[in-house]
């Protein structure tokens, strides 16, 4: 559910009154509902000359998927266009690109609310000449800056190829498909790298999880909470993690989503020994979502070593050690996904631990990506930006409308779900060409880079 200010400026009187003082009036954001259709309208896909052939490649894909692609514009003016797919995977030239990227502004007015754009892109890679790699990084601020022009709920987000990776290839897919998608609702203005992979192309995407087995730490409430009962519904079996003190909840939340709960404090120095001991009754374990987390918000100056050591304890130093213990037992195929957040890439004031802790988990995660490709697997993190939950309730609450509103077009905090939709993502057998990235889901909030 939209939060209670976005409920009233979309209701009648409230979108009058809105209308009249010049208030923010944040659109309500359409979410994953599985009969839904994948977009709110008919998808155009432009490209330069040179990407052409690429641009067919992926209208073909998105033709299977039943949506209604055009490869030109509609001049009619009732057209609504649900999304368009700017393909420049082998523009040579930045003078080469403008004509499709016109073409795309073009549209722009005619995108529909929660209408998605989505650029495909190749990566700059060592050897591209001076010309080549800034035709490539071109993309990337384009992107960016599209996702801040655009309103109504619409979403701009870039696929970038990287090594070589085909733009057919079923990660490249994958991920053009979940920027699509309603389940990236409070993903805005992001480009993530995909690179080559053995993915395999039939995907059930109603069940991508499908007899995978997930354990999710932190998950008697929240983020955590949202990201068990989503790989559940996704098909996975799921062993929730919380501390002995949440017990009833993290019951409540197994029986929820018919899974198992582990009451485990993850700082335990043999908590990854014990989630191995349990996930063997359930067949092994495929997916790990580090999402236990704590704040102890003080300026540095104030700051009790209590209050800095256990957040590197929680949020951080547990990641390691459980890694440490799976990668040792030689688990195979493990795809973690790690929470971060947005204050581990700008900082904030009052959360130096905090940030140091979240910064950590990124630096970590590229660390444990070629240690995990060894064995099959991925790591990546999630770092979210405001996201409303009782970790934020706890935030005053001037701060926290102001954190909402520093969101330049979708003007508003995400939900757990949104969270939960990217980490689903990540963890699926399609994603497996992402690796050591970081997927952030703030709305384009301008916190951070
Ligand atoms: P929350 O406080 O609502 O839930 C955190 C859960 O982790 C709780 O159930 C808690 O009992 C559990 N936990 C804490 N210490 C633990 C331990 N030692 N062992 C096992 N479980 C433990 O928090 P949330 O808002 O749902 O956040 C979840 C994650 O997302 C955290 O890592 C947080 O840092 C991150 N995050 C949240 C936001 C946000 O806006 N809410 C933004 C960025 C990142």
């Amino acid at each position: 559910m939209a939060d209670n200010y976005t409920k009233f400026v979309n209701g009648g009187l409230g979108k009058k009154l809105s209308k009249q003082l010049g208030l923010p009036r944040p659109a309500i954001l359409r979410r994953y509902a599985p009969d839904a259709p994948l977009t709110v309208g008919p998808v155009l896909v432009v490209s330069d000359d040179a990407s052409a052939g690429d641009a067919d490649a992926l209208a073909k894909a998105l033709v299977a998927w039943d949506v209604d692609v055009r490869r030109s514009g509609d001049d009619s003016a009732d057209i609504r266009w649900g999304g368009v797919v700017l393909v420049g995977t082998a523009a040579e030239s930045p003078e080469a690109v403008s004509e499709a990227v016109l073409a795309l502004g073009g549209t722009l007015r005619k995108l529909a609310g929660n209408g998605r754009v989505v650029v495909v892109s190749r990566a700059p890679e060592a050897g591209d000449s001076p010309t080549l790699a800034a035709t490539r990084a071109g993309f990337e601020g384009f992107t960016r800056s599209v996702g801040k022009e655009l309103r109504g709920g619409a979403t701009a987000n870039g696929v970038q190829l990287t090594g070589g990776a085909a733009v057919d290839s079923a990660s490249a897919l994958g991920t053009l498909r979940f920027f699509l998608s309603a389940k990236s609702a409070y993903v805005d203005g992001q480009v993530l790298p995909v690179g080559p992979s053995d993915a395999q192309a039939d995907v059930d995407w109603a069940r991508p999880l499908a007899g995978k087995v997930a354990v999710v730490t932190g998950s008697a409430r929240g983020i955590g909470a949202a990201i068990a009962g989503t790989l559940a519904r996704d098909g996975a079996k799921v062993l929730v993690v919380d501390v002995p003190a949440a017990g009833e909840s993290l019951a409540a939340v197994a029986n929820k989503i018919k899974g198992t709960a582990l009451q485990l404090d993850v700082t335990a120095p043999d908590a990854g020994t014990k989630i191995l001991e349990a996930t063997k009754h359930l067949g092994g374990i495929d997916i790990l979502v580090h999402n236990a987390g704590i704040l102890r918000d003080k300026l540095l100056a104030n700051m009790k070593p209590a209050q800095w050591d256990a957040v590197i304890a929680v949020n951080l130093a547990s990641q390691l050690r459980i890694n440490e213990q799976l990668l040792a037992a030689g688990v195979e195929g493990l795809r973690i996904v790690s929470l971060a957040s947005t204050s581990g890439i700008a900082g904030n004031k009052g959360q130096t631990n905090y940030a140091y802790s979240k910064s950590g988990v990124i630096g970590h995660t590229a660390a444990t990506a070629p240690l995990v490709a060894a064995l099959g697997g991925t790591a990546n993190a999630v770092a979210p930006g405001f996201i409303e939950t009782e970790m934020t309730r706890s935030i005053p609450v001037g701060t926290r409308v102001v954190a909402r509103h520093v969101v330049p077009s979708l003007q508003q905090g995400g939900l757990p779900i949104d969270v939960a939709e990217a980490i689903a993502f990540l963890s699926s057998p399609v994603a497996s060409g992402v690796n050591g990235q970081v997927l952030r889901v703030c709305g384009q909030s301008m916190v951070g880079k």
